[in-house]
């Protein structure tokens, strides 16, 4: 039977759009207190007047750049002091930069996607972990992707990254045996966010062909699995979900209408 949040703080990372904005809304309706993070503060404001209208909770936001040691430590103590605790953490910021091949692919960009996507996983999980083990009844959940089973041409550094976030997600759970905490890890196919318009530096056309002709998942699909993990009984971890749109079958594989077969 599903349990619901009241009692319990969940903290979502990169609430300012996309997947991460809607888990953080859709968990404060499932009855979590939520705290959220991410670079553009004033998009996160949005969010916590929408959490107040719908659900009459106050949500707590900060900014937070999950590439900085010190933003990551003023965004951790300031959950900590409002909160006193945290149950759950979605480490969902994360991206994609650029779709060029290795011998012409900008090293910036691996950096970026390394330190955000890896790093910045790393970092957060490390810092909240006490908090989450002291909770009694903790919840690590991880944004991994397709692309953490499947590489594909001009997508080696980002499919390193959610290979990582794939060995990280076990490796915790191995750790983490025998203390109160389940870590889960969901692996979306193609979603319909900003994830595109970021992975193209802005480029709107380039990322408005990526969902050409597809019925992508949206990020309250997404969002509905991350309450549909940590909402079963506290003895239940779902390890891992892979989930797609009916028209994808593999990381570059998709049903596209209009298209020639
Ligand atoms: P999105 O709409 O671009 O959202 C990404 C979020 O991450 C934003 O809120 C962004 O906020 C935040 N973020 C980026 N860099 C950050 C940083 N340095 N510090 C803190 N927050 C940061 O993309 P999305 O699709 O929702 O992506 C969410 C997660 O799902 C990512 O981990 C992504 O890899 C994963 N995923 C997405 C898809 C897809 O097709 N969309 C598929 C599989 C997995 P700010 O820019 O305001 O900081």
């Amino acid at each position: 039977m599903a349990i619901d949040g009241r009692g319990k703080v969940a903290v979502v990372t990169g609430a300012s759009s996309g997947i991460g904005r809607q888990t953080a809304l859709a968990l404060a309706r499932a009855g979590f207190d939520v705290a959220v993070g991410a670079r553009r503060k004033e998009r996160l404001a949005d969010l916590v007047d929408e959490i107040a209208r719908e659900t009459g909770k106050a949500a707590y936001a900060a900014a937070l750049d999950v590439t900085s040691v010190p933003s990551i430590d003023a965004f951790v103590q300031g959950v900590i002091g409002h909160f006193g605790v945290v149950h759950v953490l979605v480490n969902n910021a994360g991206k994609a930069l650029g779709r060029d091949p290795v011998e012409t692919a900008d090293e910036a960009d691996w950096q970026e996607m390394l330190d955000t996507n890896v790093m910045g996983l790393m970092r957060m999980t490390k810092r909240f972990l006490p908090h989450i083990v002291a909770s009694g009844d903790g919840h690590i959940v991880n944004l991994g992707s397709i692309a953490g089973h499947e590489s594909y041409a001009g997508g080696s550094v980002y499919c390193a990254t959610k290979f990582a976030v794939r060995a990280i997600t076990e490796a915790l759970r191995h750790e983490l045996l025998g203390k109160p905490v389940r870590v889960t890890s969901i692996d979306p196919g193609m979603v319909e966010t900003e994830f595109s318009l970021v992975r193209f530096h802005g480029d709107a056309s380039e990322a408005a062909k990526v969902y050409q002709g597809v019925r992508p998942l949206t990020a309250d699909d997404i969002a509905d699995c991350i309450v549909f993990a940590v909402t079963r009984p506290a003895h239940v971890n779902i390890d891992e979900m892979i989930v797609t749109s009916i028209d994808q079958a593999g990381a570059r594989v998709f049903h596209r209408r209009g298209a020639p077969s």
